[in-house]
């Protein structure tokens, strides 16, 4: 008999391990299912790794320990909490908007109980679903009539395929965007069925560029809004208005791609005007789309507003089946554009202009009150400051604004070996219970406060920060 063959017969049985107290405290919590397949898969490791030696515990009690690390670590979410302190207050792979609590409450209670989602509770009988914002998103865009799909993009492919397919969709090089991953307005067409007329050149399209591509064929006239850049210098767009009147003459639909929707004058949040969905419908387009989770501050989803007869179209075409959303969306939107009948008190419900309407001096006091904190929980191999920094509103929402904001800054005392440090001390963070997310610039470990309101929580969490200096 081998030596190996020897200590193999030693590993215990799964019912040996299934007998231990730690393995019967874990039946208690996560099932007897689960334990026996994580003791089957601790007691199949240690087989393969005691091959060639005799040096690895296989007690029972051992054994019993390793399924449990195991079954908590599965157990953990992976959808959960982070603080956000990259300084994009819309960040795309942090979800976006953070919801109002108004529209929280009501999201949980539609996913509790049944709802009348597509009854008419006063006639008793079959109704619509969009009929639960319709009458909210008209007052607040002042269009004719509205609907919402899953998100933006698919509200963009809907319209293209309900108004253009096997026609003509006429838009500006100046504006055939990408928006990030596979969102590019070309492929998005030919998806759609509609053949993509590019007219004008990428910095100048005129009016008669427009009108001389109109023909029989044409399907729609498309203005996308160029979210995530800007063109500068020698340059001339056709605008909004000056496109409905010719998409009127010629009688072919003006489709308005917004992109970030905005209900309220952002000037008065000090920030610079964007133009809001309202000025958008006023100017004549027949159709504009919009995101319900960028600056309007809700969950994804992508609005559709316009003419009452292109809306009915829109409606029946088959594909509006597979892009809808769901009654805990529908709760959370309605809930959301509730809060736009108060416009003053916005800054107070709605966390995503909440967070852009925060002073730079209320954010600085609060990064001056967590640096102690912070320099506690990273030890003496580094420095922590309070420093200015600029926040940017994020998914493609005035690019080129940024908003002066302040933060902490941690550099490591040792210059030698700093950005080794950083990555590392970054890293640290990310892996806290809740995972706090900043951004690395020359050397330095930012966290842009803007975004942060819970500090008592913050502060908690920081005291199991484990840096590899001090460990
Ligand atoms: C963001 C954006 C989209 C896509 O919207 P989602 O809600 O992210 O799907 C489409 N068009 C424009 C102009 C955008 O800015």
């Amino acid at each position: 008999v081998s030596a190996d063959a020897a200590s193999l017969r030693n590993i215990p049985s799964v019912d040996e391990v299934l007998k231990t107290p730690v393995a019967s405290a874990s039946v208690e919590r996560f099932g007897r299912t689960s334990v026996v397949k994580a003791v089957r898969a601790a007691l199949s490791e240690t087989r393969s790794s005691m091959r060639g030696t005799t040096a690895v515990a296989a007690e029972a009690a051992a054994i019993a320990e390793r399924a449990l690390t195991q079954l908590e670590l599965q157990s953990r979410p992976k959808v959960r909490a982070v603080f956000n302190l990259s300084g994009t207050v819309l960040h795309t792979n942090l979800g976006r908007a953070q919801l109002a609590e108004a529209a929280v409450e009501a999201a949980t209670a539609a996913m509790r109980e049944a709802i009348a989602l597509e009854f008419d509770i006063g006639e008793g009988k079959r109704g619509e679903r969009d009929e639960l914002i319709r009458e909210l998103l008209c007052e607040l865009t002042g269009a004719e009539a509205a609907t919402v799909v899953n998100n933006n993009a698919a509200a963009v492919l809907l319209v293209l395929n309900t108004l253009a397919k096997g026609r003509e969709s006429i838009v500006s090089r100046g504006e055939l965007i990408e928006i990030g991953g596979a969102f590019r307005m070309p492929e998005i067409m030919s998806r759609a069925g509609t053949k993509l007329i590019e007219v004008g050149t990428t910095n100048r399209t005129h009016e008669k560029d427009y009108v001389g591509a109109i023909g029989p064929k044409t399907g729609l006239i498309l203005k996308v809004h160029t979210s995530n850049y800007r063109i500068e210098g020698f340059t001339k767009e056709v605008k909004a208005d000056k496109l409905a009147a010719i998409a009127r003459k010629h009688k072919v639909p003006l489709f308005n791609d917004l992109g970030s929707g905005v209900l309220v004058d952002l000037e008065k949040y000090g920030l610079s005007h964007e133009q809001t969905v309202a000025e958008a419908v006023a100017e004549g387009a027949d159709i504009v789309t919009f995101s319900g989770d960028k600056l309007l501050g809700g969950p994804q989803a992508g609005f559709i507003v316009g003419s009452k007869e292109l809306i009915a179209k829109i409606n029946r075409n088959p594909m509006k089946r597979a892009l809808r959303v769901d009654k805990i969306r529908l709760a959370a939107l309605e809930a959301t554009l509730q809060l736009y009948r108060d416009p003053d008190r916005l800054t107070t419900t709605l966390p995503t202009l909440r967070f852009l309407a925060r002073k730079k001096a209320e954010i600085e006091s609060a990064a001056k009150r967590l640096v102690p904190a912070v320099a506690k929980a990273v030890g003496p191999a580094f420095e922590v400051a309070v420093a200015a920094c600029a926040s940017q509103v994020g998914s493609g929402s005035l690019p080129q604004e940024t908003v002066p904001s302040a933060g902490i800054a941690i550099r490591a005392t040792n210059g030698r070996s700093s950005g080794r440090a950083i990555a590392a001390l970054s890293s640290s963070f990310r892996a806290l219970p809740v995972p706090v997310i900043g951004r690395i610039e020359e050397q330095t470990l930012v966290f842009d406060l803007r975004c942060l309101e819970r500090e008592d929580e913050f502060v908690r969490n920081l005291a199991l920060l484990n840096p590899a200096e001090k460990r």
